[in-house]
């Protein structure tokens, strides 16, 4: 008897369920279970604010993909797939090789969507990625460093002026945390620059902050953003981004050298098209048993996708959110059904809540749906990002950050090929 070859892409929240979940029958011989990530790592992504201000470790955050399928017997790729040929049940990966599958769970993350705005994509700071956060850190201390050599009031404002488009969990967070590193380290460490010419504006297109969560959540959110100095800016979007000014829609114009692109993501995408039916925001269309579709919209054998990856409606008939729990709820199902042999398992989503950290002792939760905020939820924060963390070594780096947050500040350092950033030369004209 063959033995089915089953093809996880994506080591992110929902391809690590999936293989933990089939790893005993893949070690029982019954299955054999390859992962390929383009990646050779996990990211820990709700702490990727605290990298992208130095209040955690880069390392700290990832975990070598490697270490997870090794002790497990997985066979690790470090690989990109390019595009799938349904037909012959193959993947083409990076360089022409290809890998042929009985079963593939696609579990590839998403993408950013920058709605068509025009220079969004070429100018403003996507932050999806661990280089992400490693970039927009080390382009903040560089408007730091030239703002402190900055001659001219206005350009030195213009340098200290930082725009967050998308008012959701993570651009509150991402404006949170950038206002706590100015206020307790780049205060300090620029003596010359006045923290009165620095400017934080989180854009908005919606009513409120963090839609979809708790109102009293969102309005605690918005008065610890504003108290902090923080502009937010609702009803309003981005409408255009140029190398030294943000436009909104209104008319109005920022300017500023940094747009940090919270908003809007979409499905991962192949350099080819996933060879299934799309479904909403350009995600792969699943049934409530997690298999992908074709044209004519009947589940395709042996294909199946989770995660952010996946437009998934629950038998309920919710629409499964892009977030962790998402992805991991979504991974057990198709674990699941593999290990059955058939689509028998399909999912009823448990929203076990959300966690939106607001800078140092202040966060708001929603815990199984008690709401808390403040010190405590801070707390729960800290422990509830521990626990989560894969593996005892990130759990303990993670721990020693937090820790060492009570008594020191930010990690300034500029870890960055300086040729990628802007530089006093793009910028010259009111620089000393
Ligand atoms: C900054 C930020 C903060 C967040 N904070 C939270 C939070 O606090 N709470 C929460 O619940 N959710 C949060 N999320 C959302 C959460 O991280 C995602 O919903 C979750 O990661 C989705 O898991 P996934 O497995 O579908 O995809 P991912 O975790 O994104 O993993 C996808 C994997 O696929 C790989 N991949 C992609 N394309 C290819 C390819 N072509 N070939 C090979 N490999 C490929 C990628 O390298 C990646 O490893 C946050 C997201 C971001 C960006």
């Amino acid at each position: 008897m063959t033995v089915p070859e089953v093809v996880v892409v994506g080591g992110g929240f929902g391809g690590l369920e999936v293989c933990k979940r089939l790893a005993r029958a893949h070690k029982r011989g019954e299955l054999r279970l390859t992962l390929v990530d383009k990646e050779n790592f996990f990211q820990f992504n709700p702490l990727l604010p605290e990298v992208a201000t130095g209040a955690v470790e880069t390392r700290h955050i990832v975990y070598p993909l490697r270490a997870f399928c090794a002790p497990r017997g997985i066979r690790f790729l470090r690989n990109k797939v390019r595009s799938v040929d349904a037909q012959r049940k193959v993947l083409i990966l990076h360089n022409g090789i290809e890998l042929r599958y009985d079963q593939l769970v696609i579990a590839a993350g998403s993408s950013t969507n920058y709605f068509g705005v025009p220079g969004a994509e070429d100018i403003a700071f996507p932050f999806k990625t661990l280089m992400d956060a490693i970039r927009l850190r080390a382009h903040v201390v560089e408007m730091w460093e030239l703002a402190d050599q900055a001659q001219d009031a206005d350009a030195r404002r213009r340098l200290l002026t930082f725009v967050v488009a998308g008012g959701g969990i993570t651009g509150v967070e991402v404006c949170a945390s950038l206002m706590e590193m100015f206020h307790r380290t780049m205060a300090r460490l620029y003596p010359s620059v006045p923290l009165s010419l620095v400017s934080v504006h989180l854009v908005e297109a919606g009513e409120r902050l963090l839609g979809g969560l708790h109102v009293e959540h969102a309005e605690v959110a918005a008065r610890h953003l504003r108290t902090a100095g923080v502009s937010v800016v609702l009803h309003r979007r981005v409408s255009q981004v140029e190398k030294d000014r943000v436009t909104l829609d209104d008319g109005a114009v920022i300017p500023a050298h940094t747009l940090v692109w919270t908003t809007g993501i979409r499905g991962a995408s192949l350099e080819g098209a996933w060879p299934f039916a799309a479904g909403r925001g350009g995600r792969l269309q699943v049934d409530k048993h997690g298999r992908c579709l074709d044209a004519g919209g009947q589940p395709v054998a042996g294909a199946w996708a989770i995660g952010d990856a996946a437009d998934w409606v629950d038998e309920q008939g919710t629409s499964v959110p892009q977030v962790a729990q998402g992805a991991l709820q979504t991974g057990k199902t198709v674990a699941a059904n593999i290990l059955e042999g058939e689509a028998r398992h399909s999912l009823r989503y448990f929203d076990y809540g959300y966690i939106v950290g607001l800078g140092r002792h202040s966060t708001v939760a929603r815990p199984f749906g008690i709401p808390i905020s403040g010190m405590i939820a801070w707390y729960f924060w800290a422990f509830y990002y521990l626990f989560a963390m894969v593996g005892f070594r990130k759990q303990l780096e993670v721990a020693t950050d937090v820790l060492k947050g009570m008594f020191v500040g930010h990690d300034t350092s500029q870890i960055h090929e300086r040729r990628r950033m802007l530089r006093s030369e793009d910028l010259d004209p009111n620089l000393a």
